[in-house]
């Protein structure tokens, strides 16, 4: 086997998946698991020196048994008092303020909108007692700098109290979104909150600082000189604060946009071209002072540590690191590792210590992109340009021709003969320089060439991933990298350089921060210049399963083609591989629709409101787009979720929808409209319609952003009303569009008729509204309500409630939400009229689909 280490971690890999899929709670699964394994790595052993094959099977099957096993490890090693277990076993009540006690685990973090501590909890009291409590905690004191308030001072390490309401990391659960809460508990975050003021956080008597303090304090210092070096450059400080030191929360959102669009976001991130860069100038500068191999291993190794300890957002920069370390030591104890090797046995071990990095966007992200360089890219390269480049050294020297391969030596012959003619023209004294004069230019253009096939071979290899993930395809990566890739290379080791002669020497190390300002500079001119295209990228929903295998199936197949030199099955793989990706990218099939019947889904969007209506004829609508307090930028940063990106646009790549037929805001509130800007940017709404218009700057800006679109702009009333594909649209409020304050009242009432069965969406109508509709005589029965103003006690009075008559109902709620709603008297008025009500911060997203006679429901959460 020519890459072991490849293959033992494809097997573990699999074995993890399948440990994934066992339920946890199944006995003993653990202990038969690995007992399994030992058992047959113990067959594979007996059975080495009879049959080869069944003990390379048995071997095969123990490592993949293992990976599952490590995977049923992890997810039982939560410990007894963590936070988790204690909520879950009702032993901590989250609904009342608690005082938190912990130790912080990074120098508290100024954020453009106030400051964040992150703390390993230890204690925690309720109700006077103090119990014992681990896990990591999150929070947010917002407040604004230039206002001269000033927080405790704290440093990494310090214990710390704060008293605030904390509350599990926020999830919405619905098809296609991110599981919020296992990203954060990730990072070993499991609880948020922010405290009203800071007489509500202080230090607290402690254990003295430990290493790994220390570290995250020559972080923060370093964080700050990064600051204080490009203090006339905010734009630039933000940026090389992420490229060095991994810190992202500066960077302002059209900056992060301009990186996304133009593919070029990895530089923000640390890992595989940092730690590469880094790697490359630490081997230098050891061959400079004539180091030995074994010792400009080590120093670089000691080096990569260190550096690996002090930065922020750790996972990706581990991987690099220990890519990089393997690597390394390979090539220190046995000269020469293949880095197919080298990327598989750091696989292994990132997947030993931490299984379900796995599923991990950018554990994949990392991988990838280092598999088709290493499987691809460079093999091709190597057997493609790599001779002509060779052919070009000692020119002069015939007796070398046979040493080439037949085109290499006609390449060879054809450059001497151009030198000959080109000495015969030049003038005597110029005539020494022909054969530089032939040779640089066609080395450069080899150089380029190399560049652009491995820039493109990496963006090709990242389409699949990005567009499931991030679902995002750049147009422009390729020649947006070119002038990014080689910029960072210069930026890494010259930032660091500044920084650290900088905390020695301030004078020199601004020196060199000037430096560093202007490369950074130069680098967000590039990609601004490539984001002004305005098709630079596009957005797209997640591909297909099929077309996903379709395509790593061929690169794997590409990629052991080109490793053992069958040039066309490497050509042909190669092919169908860009045809995948094409695939992926164009995105021609068709949404994801339950055809010909009627499907209404009322998302999770947290506090507010966000409804999908799919129609019988394929037509689609969005009533409202959530929003939540948080998801707006404060000087170019978002403290928050934007529910409208992160949540309802996901959902709907999730159901391969590419264009919304219509969007309506039922009212100009912002837990209505905050998500919609989001959903015009990402797919091309058909019409925008609305009740009055609004009073906020928000939605005036949503009004902009669609006129901007070229969105037609309908006002919809009272008496509206269409067929669409048999389905009977009524517009039963508001009565008129004449623009007053943003009101409740003004919602837009939406009655949806499909055969017998009547769906009713309600907005957050109130009392007042819920009368008039009543008294109008109007047939109001329904099998379905949203029930209006999430289920405030305002709505929902008796009259209205036994005028509709619902079946079932679905209420849209923030969980633990400020407001108190649902309120317990509508929910028992709901259940004294017998309708089975569903709730989203219970059941997740609420699906209701009917072909007309029948209606039925279901949720993203349901409990069999
Ligand atoms: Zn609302
Ligand atoms: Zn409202």
């Amino acid at each position: 086997m020519k890459f072991p280490a490849l293959a033992i971690a494809v097997l573990f890999a699999t074995g993890i998946l399948a440990g994934g899929l066992i339920a946890p709670t199944l006995p003993h699964a653990f202990v038969v698991t690995v007992a399994i394994a030992f058992a047959s790595l113990l067959l594979g052993l007996l059975l080495l020196r009879k049959h080869v094959t069944l003990a390379l099977f048995a071997s095969l099957l123990a490592w993949c048994l293992l990976g599952a096993s490590a995977m049923l490890v992890e997810r039982s090693a939560l410990p007894s008092n963590h936070v988790r277990r204690l909520i879950a076993a009702g032993q901590l009540n989250l609904d009342e303020p608690l005082r938190w006690r912990g130790q912080l685990r990074s120098d508290p973090l100024r954020l453009p909108w106030g400051i964040r501590y992150d703390m390993d909890l230890d204690q925690v009291q309720s109700a006077a007692v103090w119990t014992s409590v681990s896990g990591g905690l999150r929070a947010d004191y917002f407040f604004d700098q230039r206002a001269g308030e000033a927080p405790p001072a704290l440093r990494a390490g310090d214990r710390m109290e704060v008293l605030m309401r904390a509350r599990l990391v926020r999830n919405f659960a619905d098809p296609g979104v991110t599981d919020h809460r296992a990203l954060m508990a990730y990072q070993n975050i499991y609880l948020t909150g922010s405290p009203r003021s800071t007489a509500l956080i202080e230090k607290v008597a402690g254990p003295p600082p430990r290493i790994v303090d220390w570290l995250a304090r020559a972080r923060g210092r370093l964080l700050t000189e990064a600051d204080a070096m490009l203090a006339g450059a905010p734009g630039s400080a933000a940026v090389a604060r992420a490229m060095l030191l991994g810190d992202r929360s500066f960077l302002d959102s059209q900056q992060v946009e301009a990186f996304r669009d133009t593919g070029v976001y990895h530089v923000l991130v640390l890992a595989g071209l940092h730690i590469g860069v880094l790697t490359a100038a630490l081997f230098w500068i050891g061959g400079k002072f004539r180091l030995s191999l074994p010792a400009r291993t080590l120093v670089t190794l000691a080096a990569l540590g260190a550096y690996v300890a002090v930065v922020e957002d750790r996972a990706p920069i581990v991987r690099a690191a220990s890519m990089a370390a393997v690597y390394l030591l390979g090539r220190m104890l046995f000269r020469r590792t293949h880095l197919l090797n080298a990327i598989g046995l750091a696989a292994l071990l990132i997947l030993v210590a931490r299984p379900s990095e796995l599923t991990d966007a950018s554990f994949l992200l990392s991988f990838v992109t280092v598999g088709v360089i290493a499987g691809i890219a460079v093999p091709w390269l190597e057997a493609g340009t790599e001779p002509y480049l060779r052919a070009l050294d000692h020119l002069g020297d015939v007796t070398r021709d046979g040493a080439h391969s037949p085109r290499a030596a006609q390449f060879r012959l054809d450059a001497r003969a151009s030198v000959n003619w080109l000495a015969a023209r030049l003038p005597r004294a110029a005539s020494p320089q022909a054969t530089a004069l032939v040779t640089l230019p066609c080395r450069a253009g080899l150089r380029l060439w190399e560049l652009l096939f491995l820039s493109a071979v990496i963006q090709v290899g990242m389409i699949p991933l990005m567009a499931q993930y991030f679902h995002r395809v750049s147009l422009v990566g390729v020649a947006a990298n070119l002038p990014a890739v080689p910029l960072t290379s210069i930026i890494v080791p010259v930032g660091f350089a500044a920084l650290c002669t900088g905390l020695v020497w301030g004078a020199l190390g601004h020196a060199l921060g000037r430096i560093l300002a202007a490369l950074v500079g130069a680098l967000l001119w590039s990609v601004a210049w490539f984001a002004r295209l305005s098709w630079a990228s596009f957005r797209l929903p997640s591909p297909p399963s099929l077309a996903l295998v379709a395509f790593f199936l061929a690169a794997l197949l590409c990629a052991s083609a080109v490793l053992t030199k069958r040039r066309w099955a490497g050509r042909i793989a190669g092919a169908v591989v860009l045809a995948a990706a094409a695939l992926i990218a164009a995105y021609p099939f068709a949404p994801r629709l339950n055809r010909g019947r009627l499907e209404i889904t009322v998302l999770d969007v947290g506090q507010g409101d966000s409804i999908f209506v799919a129609f019988p004829n394929g037509r689609t609508m969005l009533v409202d787009g959530g929003g939540l307090a948080g998801g707006f930028y404060i000087r170019g940063a978002r403290p928050g979720i934007d529910v409208g990106e992160d949540v309802v646009s996901p959902f709907l790549w999730s159901r391969g929808l590419k264009r919304i037929d219509v969007v309506a805001l039922t009212h100009g509130h912002e837990d209505h409209y905050g998500g919609l800007a989001a959903v015009l940017r990402n797919f091309q709404v058909g019409e925008l319609w609305l009740g009055p218009n609004g009073d906020s700057a928000g939605f005036f800006a949503l009004l902009a952003e669609a006129q901007a679109r070229r969105v037609p702009i309908i006002h919809r009333l009272k008496g509206d009303a269409f067929d669409w594909g048999g389905v009977n649209v009524d517009v039963l409020w508001p009565l008129d569009d004449t623009p007053v304050k943003a009101l409740n009242d003004d919602s837009l009432v939406l009655r949806l008729k499909d055969g017998n069965e009547t769906i009713l969406l309600t907005g957050d109508i109130e009392k007042r509204v819920e009368r008039a509709l009543t008294a109008d005589g109007e047939p109001l029965s329904a099998d379905f309500l949203k029930v209006p103003h999430h289920g405030s006690k305002t709505s929902s009075t008796q009259d209205f409630l036994d005028a509709v008559r619902p079946r079932f109902a679905a209420i849209s709620v923030g969980e633990g939400n400020a407001f108190g709603h649902p309120n317990a008297e509508v929910l028992d008025r709901l259940r004294q009229e017998g309708t089975r009500v569903y709730q989203t911060d219970h059941d997740g997203a609420i699906s209701i689909l009917t072909d007309g006679r029948q209606v039925t429901v279901s949720s993203f959460l349901e409990k069999p």
